[in-house]
C-alpha cells in the first residue's frame, strides 16, 4: 500500500519574514532589536516637528557632550511632554570644566580619547555608560515627575540609532515608538560619507537653538 507523503515546505514558503529594515538613505543599523522581524521600525519626522524641536532644544542645552549632542521627549497618547533628557554624564562634566579652568589640557575621556567606535568601548569610562544617554535620562525623568510612560512615544534628536541598552530601557518602561529625524543617518553619523569629517554634524550643533 502506497504511502501519502505530505510535500516538504518549499524555500519560498520559509522566506516570509520581513526584510530587515535599513534606514531612508538606504544605510544599515548597528543595533536592532529583535522585534524587527514582527514589524518593529524606526519612523522619521522633520527637523521641524515640534517634539522633535524640543528634543533639540534640551540637547543644546543640557548636554555635557561637546559634539555629538543628543536629546529626548517623551509624548503620551494626548500628545503631552512628559519627560525630557539630554546625553548628560556627570563624569564628562567634570572633565570640560577643569578644561575650562585651565587644570588639564585634554577634556576628553578616557574612552573618547582611545577612539572606540559608536557603541563600543564603554568598559574604559564610568562617564560614557549608556545610563547616560537622553533616552534613559527622559525616562528617569518622567518617572521623577510621576508620569507613566506606558505607550509613549520617544523623540530622539541628534542620533541616528538608539543602542540596546537604551531600547531595552524603552520596552521596559512601555515605549513602543521611536522617532528620529528624517535625514539623520546623513546629519548625525559621523561615518556616513556626506560627513567624515563631522561637518553637517558640527554645523546642526552649533546652529542656535
Ligand atoms: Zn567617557
Ligand atoms: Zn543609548
Amino acid at each position: 500500500m502506497e504511502k501519502y507523503l505530505p510535500s516538504s515546505p518549499t524555500e519560498s514558503e520559509s522566506e516570509d519574514s520581513p526584510e530587515r529594515p535599513t534606514t531612508p538613505g538606504g544605510s544599515e543599523y548597528p543595533y536592532l532589536p529583535e522585534q524587527w522581524k514582527e514589524g518593529w521600525k524606526y519612523e522619521y519626522v522633520p527637523l521641524d516637528n515640534p517634539f522633535m524641536t524640543e528634543a533639540r532644544r534640551v540637547a543644546k542645552t543640557e548636554s555635557s557632550d561637546r559634539k555629538q549632542q543628543t536629546g529626548s521627549v517623551l509624548v503620551n497618547a494626548n500628545g503631552e511632554i512628559i519627560g525630557r533628557g539630554a546625553n548628560f554624564s556627570p563624569l564628562h562634566a567634570e572633565l570640560r570644566a577643569k578644561f575650562e579652568r585651565g587644570e588639564i589640557d585634554d577634556e576628553r575621556c578616557e574612552r573618547v580619547k582611545a577612539g572606540s567606535p559608536t557603541g563600543t568601548g564603554y568598559e574604559l569610562c564610568e562617564g560614557c555608560s549608556s545610563k547616560y544617554h537622553s533616552e534613559p535620562t527622559a525616562i528617569r525623568n518622567a518617572e521623577e515627575l510621576g508620569n507613566d510612560t506606558h505607550g509613549a512615544s520617544l523623540y530622539l534628536w541628534g542620533h541616528w540609532w538608539c543602542c540596546k541598552d537604551c531600547l531595552d530601557a524603552a520596552e521596559a518602561a512601555g515605549i513602543g515608538q521611536v522617532y528620529l529625524v528624517e535625514d539623520s543617518d546623513r546629519l548625525f553619523n559621523k561615518t556616513h560619507p556626506d560627513n567624515l569629517d563631522g561637518s553637517l554634524l558640527k554645523q546642526e550643533v552649533e546652529a542656535p537653538v
